[in-house]
């Protein structure tokens, strides 16, 4: 973690989408070392996409570590990473599973959660955590957008975690609860990333409109907004100058590290301690307001 008295950005570098965690400098701190679990989510069983790096890794350690059984959902070029994941929660004492896929259409969302079902016996968490931002060569800007990259950050940011909630929804009993990822960008978009903030803008309303929708059912939906975060997407998306100074201008003047957000996901999941949240967006920013 950083000091003060440090540089507060990054070495310049660059990866190539979707981005692997060895080659980053420095590799981003997931909890590995850190994160105590008090038996907040014991018996659990939690599908988290992304699951394989970042803010993902960090969120299935924590929930390892908290008691939950984990599948990870990943694409397949990131089954190094997916590897890692799952020895930390093996670690933990808790069943790990991977499945390699590209969530970018209805029927893989489908297949996903039968075989996360299948393998966990069951589904009580849903994490829809799976991003894409691409902000190179001034991509996320109007002048700049692509159709192919403006459909990559729609399906993996949007329609996946429809076509994810749908096909999980016959899965989950009362008190079983979903957690999207959102974004500051929701709510402070940036003009050299118009695509990703509205489809982070959209989760944030779709976040609001299945809590209505599934409250009745006992099923809580709430999301979690990151601020800027130290993971594989910002090498592989961004240029070597945005990852220099990457998070400098949160008011904590850093970015934030993966193990720094994942407790907002337990706290989300605690049948316990969230049990009257819903409908929720809480922000993890390092000081950028959510409102
Ligand atoms: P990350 O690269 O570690 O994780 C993103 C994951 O998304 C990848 O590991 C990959 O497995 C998955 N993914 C991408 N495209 C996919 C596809 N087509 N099919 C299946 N899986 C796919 O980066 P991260 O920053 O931990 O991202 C996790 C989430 O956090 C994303 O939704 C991102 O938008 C969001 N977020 C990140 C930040 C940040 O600063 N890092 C800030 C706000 C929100
Ligand atoms: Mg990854």
């Amino acid at each position: 973690m950083s000091e003060s008295s440090e540089p507060a950005g990054f070495p310049t570098q660059e990866q190539q989408p979707p981005g692997l965690t060895e080659p980053m400098s420095p590799v981003p701190d997931h909890g590995e070392h850190s994160y105590v679990g008090h038996g907040r989510m014991t018996g659990l069983r939690a599908m988290i996409t992304g699951g394989d790096s970042g803010i993902g890794r960090a969120v299935a350690i924590a929930y390892a570590r908290e008691g939950a059984d984990v599948v990870i959902v990943h694409l397949p070029e990131e089954q190094p990473d997916a590897d890692e994941t799952l020895r930390w929660v093996e670690r933990a004492g808790r069943d790990g599973f991977s499945i390699a896929a590209d969530l970018r259409s209805v029927e893989a969302c489908r297949s996903v959660i039968a075989a996360a079902v299948e393998q966990l016996g069951g589904l009580d968490v849903l994490v829809n955590n799976a991003g894409f931002h691409y902000t190179r060569d001034g991509r996320g800007t109007i002048d700049g957008l692509e159709p192919e990259l403006v459909e990559r950050v729609i399906h993996t940011n949007l329609t996946a975690a429809l076509w994810l909630t749908q096909a999980a929804l016959p899965h989950l009993d009362p008190g079983a609860c979903i957690i999207n990822t959102s974004s500051i960008q929701a709510y402070a978009p940036s003009g050299h990333m118009i695509d990703y903030a509205g489809t982070k803008a959209a989760i944030n309303a779709i976040t609001a409109a299945l809590a209505e929708q599934l409250g009745p059912r006992g099923i809580r939906v709430n999301a979690v907004a990151p601020g800027p975060i130290w993971t594989p997407l910002q090498p592989a998306t961004r240029s070597a100058d945005e990852v220099s100074s990457f998070g400098t201008s949160s008011p904590l003047g850093r970015a934030g590290q993966p193990a720094e957000v994942a407790p907002a996901y337990v706290y989300l999941a605690s049948p316990l301690e969230a049990s009257y949240v819903s409908g929720s967006i809480v922000g993890v920013t390092g000081g950028l307001p959510t409102f």
